[in-house]
């Protein structure tokens, strides 16, 4: 018999599905929470979604498995977080938590004696990431971007923890795989302190689609095939994705009106150029060009930019 699986006051015991809120510590934040603990001894893997409460599709797609995925058929256990970011998620708020205005994401490992979202990233780190053997972050554009559907494996931890994350970002369906060089981030702070995880994108606009949830649950289906968690082989995308190993981030300069020339998806020469912000009265403050030839992978989509916002990534093609 497996051991019970506890986490904060939540409990499932072996071959049982619990679901409920936890609290992160010294705060009103309450993040709904469902265990599927298998009967059977396997890897623990954990599923956030919604670090950014703006981003619908992965936050769809976790609550659907959510109530999809049966202890009878999971081989060690999966835990959802559907969505982590409750506030922003009903407020139909971009990038931050509404309470403190901070980008959860960027904040990671947290510390104990923060604001809300430092709470937050110390108690997922602590109470989540510390008893998961593999990470698969739900990402999306936000309401305010666009993206490819790709998927960050981290580039720079261990090479063991970077070879397994790596493998399993390869029986997605997603267009690209993008090796990660940063070290901020929920998925790269796990895969700093030895867990393999993933950070998947898909969609945005602040929309959502049935197509799109169906495509992510293929994907997280597939990687816990991969590593033996749901039974059977990954069936594998008829198109696998193609590894970018480098990429471009670029920033807005200026406040103003954000022109793109561009698409996601769009593949763009170098030199050519991406998009222009101009002020209020049509001059232009700002052009971008594409470094080198690259595939656009996400942008922001919104008329209004903000200087020191993220403009637009790109993928480097060889
Ligand atoms: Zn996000």
């Amino acid at each position: 018999m497996k051991e019970t699986l506890c986490i904060g006051a939540l409990r499932a015991e072996s071959g049982t599905k619990a679901n409920g809120y936890y609290t992160v510590p010294k705060t009103l934040h309450r993040i709904p929470v469902t265990m599927i603990n298998g009967e059977q001894d396997g890897k623990t893997v954990l599923i956030t979604s919604g670090i950014h409460g703006g981003e619908y599709p992965g936050i769809q797609t976790a609550i659907e498995l959510a109530q999809e995925l049966s202890p009878a058929e999971v081989r060690g256990a999966v835990i959802l977080l559907h969505p982590v970011n409750t506030q922003a998620f009903l407020q139909g708020v971009a990038s931050v938590i509404p309470e403190d205005g901070e980008n959860l994401n960027r904040v990671f490992p947290g510390t104990m004696g923060g604001t809300i979202t430092h709470k937050t990233a110390f108690s997922i780190t602590r109470d989540f990431h510390s008893i998961a053997d593999f990470y698969i972050d739900l990402h999306g554009g936000d309401v305010n971007e666009l993206v490819m559907p790709y998927v960050y494996y981290p580039g720079i931890a261990q090479q063991e923890v970077s070879a397994l994350a790596r493998e399993c970002a390869c029986v997605t369906a997603c267009s690209y795989v993008v090796r990660s060089v940063a070290t901020g981030g929920a998925f790269n702070s796990a895969a700093a302190n030895g867990v393999p995880s993933l950070l998947i994108e898909r969609g945005g606009s602040g929309l959502w689609s049935g197509e799109e949830v169906q495509a992510y649950k293929y994907d997280v289906r597939n990687i816990l095939k991969k590593l033996g968690v749901l039974p059977g082989a990954p069936v594998l995308p008829e198109q696998p994705p193609k590894e970018i190993t480098t990429a471009f981030y670029i920033d807005a300069e200026a406040d103003g009106c954000w022109y793109p020339l561009v698409k996601v998806g769009q593949t763009v020469e170098k030199g050519a150029c991406l998009g222009v912000i101009r002020d209020f009265f049509g001059k232009t403050l700002r052009e971008y060009f594409a470094p080198e030839k690259a595939v656009v992978l996400y942008m922001t989509v919104t008329l209004g930019i903000e200087a020191g916002t993220s403009l637009i990534a790109l993928g480097q093609i060889d």
